[in-house]
């Protein structure tokens, strides 16, 4: 028994850049198995087609087929024909914890972000019961069942990977800059200058008009050097 793959694109990404495959599944074999037999999680394909037609992720193969796979696209594909459900609206997302410089660059631009969860299990529960999108390195963790919405993350630079989230999920659409916490991912809310008397040095406190606090941990926030570099970061993605 003998199935060729084809995988386009992003997808070859995950697998060396080799793109042609050439398998013996064995038998009752869904081409979602062997798609994830070549380290393809599901959450990476967008659509299949076995002779120019769509086929789903359930499809029994056969000896002597051939299936084209593809990674997310812009193309106008009925949702019908999609093998993965296409994230829509605000994308929000799980990290898992070898990502945390990726997680406090994705705040920086008012991205959720949600990091700190260590064990695997949790991540992919937490990303199930949410809807939240899971970025990881781990692409056994997509590869379970559940996992609606997952993706993984190719580089091992940060500024590399934010890059990769950033073209993905069309980040640009959603930048609040310097409205959410880069420690716990809680959202930043201004407050009177009166309120952080005492609790910001005098030289910050008498220097500053404009200060923030963090609705879920406390922490102050005010424009001081480190926010001059995180201004000239963000003016680099903004659209
Ligand atoms: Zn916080």
């Amino acid at each position: 028994m003998s199935v060729r793959i084809r995988l386009f694109g992003s997808l070859c990404d995950l697998t060396k850049g080799r793109y042609l495959f050439e398998i013996d599944p064995g038998v009752n074999q869904t081409i979602k198995d062997c798609v994830e037999r070549l380290g393809v999680p599901h959450t990476e394909v967008s659509f299949i087609t076995l002779n120019g037609e769509f086929v789903d992720f359930s499809r029994i193969v056969r000896d002597g087929e051939t299936y084209f796979v593809y990674p997310e696209t812009d193309l106008p594909i009925v949702d019908s024909f999609l093998v993965s459900p296409k994230f829509r609206g605000e994308p929000r997302f799980v990290l898992d914890i070898h990502l945390g410089k990726l997680a406090k660059l994705l705040r920086i631009f008012g991205i959720y972000a949600e990091y700190g969860l260590l064990d695997d299990g949790d991540i992919v529960d937490r990303g199930v019961s949410t809807g939240y999108i899971i970025l990881t390195k781990d692409r056994k963790l997509l590869m379970r069942k559940d996992v609606k919405y997952g993706y993984v993350v190719r580089n091992d630079e940060p500024q590399r990977q934010f890059e990769e989230v950033y073209r993905r999920y069309k980040l640009w659409l959603w930048f609040k800059p310097f409205t959410r916490c880069l420690v716990c991912n809680g959202e930043i809310v201004e407050v009177e200058k009166r309120m952080v008397e005492g609790k910001v040095p005098i030289r910050v406190f008498e220097s500053n008009e404009k200060f923030g606090v963090c609705s879920s941990c406390g922490k102050i926030y005010w424009p001081g050097t480190h926010y001059e570099r995180m201004e000239v970061l963000v003016s680099r993605y903004i659209r």
